[in-house]
């Protein structure tokens, strides 16, 4: 088992591995920069090691300083939480290089999935559905032309290397396509340096469901169902929800042996996440995160499990702790995205939080690094805490979600908790009827 855990990260994903090492006790180093120092898994931390000012590119993303932090306080592994260096390839070759643990897969699964045009040819191949489109790369507007006119408008053009959601355009017509393919390669470029692009049908009305596997890295894996994370702004997701309203036992068990089989055919080490858009009844590939999602704590809550000890676990060499008979979905879970941004534009609001209180009692769970006095910095995610009831059935989460929403207080700084309460009285949320562009369309509202 490692022994001391590096903490790659920052906010709340920095204090949720941390508190799986003193579980399992494991000690840990929090490297953060200079703007982060009042942070509380810092604070929290066996040890803390400042890896640069506040610019993430000379911290969060500096290999050098990170790799300098471990050698100084000892750590075997490291830890990359999501983001940042998280699906670096480059940077679990230096980890590994360096005789330390990456806790991820390996180097070489996640390059073949950070290329989305290459993880789609691999997943296809070993027998999961994906979404028609072009055969790897659109290099010329000719081309994209072509191939439009083979899949039918709309298309989305997207970027080989995307991620976050930029680099995606839409084109509904052949008017459209010129300046669709035009934009979405120079965002591309300017986002990812790399203005490779790829073409898909874009489906109308999509239902985003993702699930989470597992792998031990000798070619045994599990899958823990799905998550539901429709509810979306700008590609972002906003709420998600275990198990889907629209996800039955035996299609569960039929799309998580196809992904499980899948990855343990690949050999896959640690979690990963294989996204799917869903319409009709079908499951349509999109790409496939080899990291922890924001979102793994609603699977935690169904499955009584701890993905990020397992994830120390796997990483550490030992076998799964769980086999597939194991995993039985318990009840229904609820996770509210809260980030410190001003309603209704989503502009993010840093600053100084001069009072909290964290919602509490059964089921709740407030994964957040935020304290009374404590000042957000600008330099990063907006994301500040996330919020996850559990409850025997949807019904009950709902209306927990809701009673732990009106316990929730944060001063100083707005938050998204507001949007939630109103998401909460509409009927199609009640209902659990909504697609990827139901939240777009009730906020245009
Ligand atoms: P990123 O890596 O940037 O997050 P994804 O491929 O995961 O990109 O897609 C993010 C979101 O964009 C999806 O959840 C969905 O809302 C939308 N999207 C992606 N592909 C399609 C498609 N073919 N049709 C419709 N919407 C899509």
């Amino acid at each position: 088992m490692v022994t001391k855990v590096l903490i790659a990260n920052r906010g709340e994903i920095a204090l949720r591995i941390q508190r799986a090492c003193r579980e399992l006790g494991i000690q840990t180093v929090a490297a953060h920069s200079t703007a982060d120092a009042d942070a509380m898994h810092v604070r929290l931390a066996d040890e803390s090691v400042c890896i640069g000012p506040p610019a993430a590119a000379q911290s969060y993303l500096n290999i050098p300083a990170l790799i300098t932090a471990c050698e100084i306080s000892g750590a075997d592994a490291i830890h990359p939480g999501y983001g940042f260096l998280s699906e670096n390839a480059g940077f679990a070759e230096i980890v590994e290089e360096h005789g330390l643990i990456f806790i991820g897969p390996t180097a070489e699964h996640i390059r073949q999935m950070g290329d989305k045009i290459v993880a789609k040819e691999t997943i296809a191949k070993l027998g999961v559905p994906c979404v028609p489109g072009s055969d790897g790369a659109v290099t010329s507007l000719e081309a994209a032309r072509r191939i439009a006119g083979e899949i039918g408008y709309p298309v989305l053009i997207k970027a080989a290397a995307g991620g976050g959601g930029r680099g995606m355009k839409v084109a509904r017509s052949e008017a459209e396509i010129d300046v669709a393919f035009g934009a979405a390669r120079s965002e591309a470029k300017a986002a990812f340096g790399n203005d490779e692009v790829y073409m898909e049908k874009y489906l109308s009305r999509p239902r985003h469901i993702e699930i989470q596997i597992f792998g031990d890295g000798r070619g045994n894996a599990v899958h823990l169902g799905e998550r539901d994370c429709s509810l979306q702004r700008r590609h972002q997701k906003v709420l998600e929800e275990a198990p889907s309203p629209v996800i039955d036992a035996e299609t569960r068990a039929r799309i998580g042996k196809t992904c499980a089989d899948a990855v343990a055919a690949m050999g896959y080490r640690g979690a990963g996440t294989i996204e799917f858009l869903y319409e009709d009844g079908e499951f349509y590939f999109i790409e496939m995160n080899t990291r922890l999602q924001v979102e793994h704590p609603v699977t935690e809550a169904i499955f009584g499990v701890d993905l990020v000890r397992e994830q120390i676990r796997v990483a550490s060499g030992l076998p799964l702790s769980f086999r597939q008979e194991d995993l039985v979905v318990n009840g229904h879970a609820i996770e509210a995205r809260i980030n410190a941004e001003s309603l209704p534009n989503f502009a993010p609001s840093p600053g100084r939080i001069t009072a909290y209180h964290a919602p509490g009692g059964l089921g709740v769970r407030m994964d957040s690094g935020i304290y009374a006095g404590y000042s957000i910095p600008p330099y990063y995610d907006s994301l500040i805490g996330k919020l996850i009831v559990h409850g025997a059935d949807r019904e009950t989460a709902l209306n927990r979600l809701a009673r732990a929403l009106s316990e929730l207080v944060v001063v100083g700084v707005d938050t998204t908790g507001p949007l939630f309460m109103r998401l909460l009285a509409e009927p199609e949320i009640r209902s659990g009827e909504y697609n990827i562009h139901w939240l777009e369309k009730f906020l245009e509202r």
